[in-house]
C-alpha cells in the first residue's frame, strides 16, 4: 500500500467529520477534567487545514506535514496546539520520499510521536493524548511487514485500547493533574481526539486499499 498526498483532503475531511460528529463529547470530557476547549481548538485547526487541503494535494509528504504542523500550531491555541504541531513538523522532518508506504509512515510517525513526548514532557501512563498515540505507534512497527488491512486494524484498536486506558488513570500532566484523584474515572480528551483521527485516517486507507 502506498499513499500519496493526493489523498489529503479525504483524510481531512473525514477527521474533521468524525470530530464534529464526537464534539460534544469530547467537550463533556474536557470539561469534567479540563476547560472545555479542547474540541474546539481542534475544529478551528481543521477548518484551517481544509482551506488549504488543495494545495496540500500537491505537496510533497514532507513540505504537506510541515506545513500541517504549523498550521495546527498557529490556529488551535491549547497545550493541544503545540502538541498536534509538534507531532506533524516531526512527521514532516522525518518524510523523505513522496511515496508513502505503511513501513514509512511507521517511521514517520515514530518520530512524530517523540516529539510529542518531548514537547509534552510526559510518558506513556500519565493521562494524555500519548495514552493513545504511543500504542498506535507500536502496532504500525511490529506488524509493519503484514497484510495492510491487518495493520491498520491493529492501529485502530491500540488507539481504542489506549485511549479508554486513560478513564482510570491519575493525571500527572496537563490541567487535569491539578485534580489529582478526581480525574479517575473521566476519558482524556486528547486521547480521545487522537483515537478518532487515527481511526477516521485508518478507515480512509483501509476504503483506497
Ligand atoms: P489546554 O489543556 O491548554 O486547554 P486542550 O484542551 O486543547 O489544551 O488540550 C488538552 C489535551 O492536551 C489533554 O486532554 C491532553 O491529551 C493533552 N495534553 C496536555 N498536556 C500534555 C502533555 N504535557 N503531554 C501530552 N499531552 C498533553
Ligand atoms: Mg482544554
Amino acid at each position: 500500500m502506498t499513499i500519496s498526498t493526493q489523498s489529503i483532503p479525504h483524510f481531512l475531511k473525514a477527521i474533521k467529520a468524525e470530530i464534529a460528529a464526537n464534539a460534544d463529547e469530547v467537550t463533556a470530557l474536557d470539561q469534567a477534567i479540563g476547560d472545555g476547549d479542547h474540541v474546539t481548538n481542534l475544529l478551528r485547526g481543521l477548518e484551517a487545514l481544509e482551506k488549504q487541503s488543495s494545495e496540500l494535494a500537491e505537496m510533497e509528504w514532507s513540505d504537506a506535514l510541515m506545513k500541517i504542523g504549523m498550521t495546527l500550531m498557529s490556529t488551535m491555541g491549547g497545550a493541544s496546539g503545540s502538541l498536534y504541531g509538534s507531532l506533524f513538523v516531526a512527521m514532516g522532518k522525518e518524510a523523505k520520499n513522496n511515496t508513502m508506504s505503511l513501513q514509512s509512515l511507521a517511521e514517520i510517525f515514530h518520530a512524530g510521536v517523540q516529539a510529542v513526548k518531548t514537547r509534552g514532557k510526559a510518558e506513556l501512563g500519565e493521562k494524555t493524548m500519548l495514552d493513545t498515540l504511543i500504542p498506535a505507534s507500536h502496532a504500525l512497527n511490529v506488524k509493519a511487514d503484514a497484510e495492510a488491512s491487518d495493520v491498520l486494524d491493529a492501529i485502530k484498536q491500540a488507539a481504542y485500547d489506549g485511549m479508554l486506558s486513560t478513564k482510570d488513570m491519575l493525571a500527572t500532566k496537563g490541567r487535569a493533574s491539578f485534580l489529582g484523584e478526581r480525574a479517575r474515572g473521566h476519558i482524556d480528551a486528547g486521547a480521545r481526539t487522537s483515537q478518532l483521527i487515527i481511526c477516521a485516517i485508518a478507515d480512509v486507507m483501509e476504503k483506497s486499499d
